[in-house]
């Protein structure tokens, strides 16, 4: 698939104020810094679609994007809110899980992980929540220019590793790099697979 319009739609504050629209979504989720909105301007070959962290009061908000007239591609608010207040977690979490939960559009949720970091609690929880949840869900590995090829295989594999202590079977991963613009085509291919079926 190629994406040949991108457009920011609507900035939603909770999933009862998402888009009245039926078409398919794809969500994006990951921690504060992991490269979630650089991977969406990679994808959308748009460097100014998606707020960057380095964005001053970028809003913690559901935040629609309509590709191709066809599907939105959602930019959820990052999980695991350090330095934040309880009330505002709270919030924030109560607001993630309701899009996720309730979202009947929402086809596949996009989890992005560093992929130089070990497997940390906060990521973990999160995926088993959305197993025991049954949303279905793809790993993205980011930023993997950063390390040589065989340190971010060796990475994936460690993940899996723990992640098999958990799971029987594994769920789809994508390693990426925004800088170097790869895992582009299998990503979007994969959603078109999706969308296809
Ligand atoms: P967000 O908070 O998840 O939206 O993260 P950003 O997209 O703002 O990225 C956080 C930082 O990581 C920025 O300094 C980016 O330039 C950097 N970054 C993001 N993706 C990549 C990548 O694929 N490769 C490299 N080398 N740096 C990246």
């Amino acid at each position: 698939m190629e994406i040949k319009k991108a457009e920011f739609v609507h900035s939603a504050p909770t999933v009862y104020n998402c888009p009245n629209d039926i078409k398919p979504e794809y969500a994006f989720i990951g921690r504060s810094n992991v490269g979630k909105s650089s991977l969406i301007n990679m994808l959308c070959n748009n460097k100014k679609l998606a707020k960057t962290s380095a964005t001053p009061g970028k809003t913690l908000l559901i935040n629609h994007f309509i590709i191709n007239n066809e599907w939105y591609l959602v930019d959820l608010p990052g999980y695991g809110f350090a330095k934040r207040s309880k009330t505002e977690i709270k919030k924030l979490d109560q607001m993630i899980k309701g899009y996720i939960l309730q979202r009947e559009q929402l086809v596949n949720l996009f989890v992005l992980l560093d992929i130089r970091h070990e497997a940390q609690n906060i990521d973990l929880e999160f995926i088993n929540w959305l197993g025991e949840s049954n949303v279905p869900f793809t790993i993205v590995f980011t930023k993997s220019d950063k390390l040589s090829l065989a340190k971010a295989n060796a990475n994936v594999e460690a993940y899996k590793k723990v992640l098999k202590e958990t799971w029987e079977e594994l769920p789809f991963m994508i390693v990426t790099s925004s800088e170097k613009r790869w895992g582009r085509d299998e990503l979007l291919g994969y959603i078109s697979d999706i969308n296809d079926n």
